[in-house]
Formats: structure tokens, sequence, C-alpha cells
């Protein structure tokens, strides 16, 4: 039986229901919030671990493959971590470097 996961577009929280034809798709509703305008997510551990979430399971003991980091939404995790093992408050202009090393844009700046 095919359970689906669905990410509520107006509050973010994701609801789990079990389908069994298309058309039930469609009564699926948030959980939290009632609303029905619900997207379809693959997997909430894979993809929709929040950046807390990435954060606080991130072992910046465990070596990485390059695997990991062919991820772009791990990408600064590592320093991020870190800072805030070591208490660090990398300020806002930290995050705008990160985001960009996601989206690549870092580049544009070189
Ligand atoms: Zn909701």
């Amino acid at each position: 039986m095919p359970i689906y996961e669905y990410q509520c577009k107006i509050c973010g929280k994701i609801t789990s229901a079990l389908i069994f034809k298309s058309h039930e798709e469609s009564q699926v509703k948030c959980h939290a919030c009632k609303s029905n305008d619900l997207k379809r997510v693959l997997s909430r551990v894979v993809l929709h671990q929040t950046e807390s979430q990435r954060l606080s399971e991130f072992d910046t003991k465990t070596p990485r493959d390059d695997s990991f980091y062919k991820d772009s939404r791990n990408v600064g995790l590592w320093a991020k971590k870190r800072a805030k093992e070591l208490g660090a408050d990398l300020g806002p202009e930290f995050d705008n470097v990160v985001e960009k090393a996601r989206t690549g844009k870092i580049l544009d700046d070189i």
C-alpha cells in the first residue's frame, strides 16, 4: 500500500496519507491546518529535512565522501556546525555566502 507524504503549501508541515486510488489524493488535507493545498514529496528523510535537522544530525568528526557534497544543500553545513559548536556567530553575511555557494552564484563574484 503506498504511503505518500505531502507538504502543506500553507504551513509547510508534512502529512502522510495512505492512497489507494489516485482520486483520493485530492482529498488529502494537512493534519496541522486542514488546508488541501498540498504537494507530494518523495521522502521526508532524504529530501525534506530542514536545515536545523541537518545541522543537528551532522557530525563534523565523520569524514564525508564526495557524494555528500554533491548535494548542494550540504555545502556550508560543516562550517555552520563547527561555528555552532564553537559558539561563534558567523552573522547573516555567512548565510549569504553559503547560499551563493549552494546555488553556484558564488562563481559570479570571483
Ligand atoms: Zn498546513
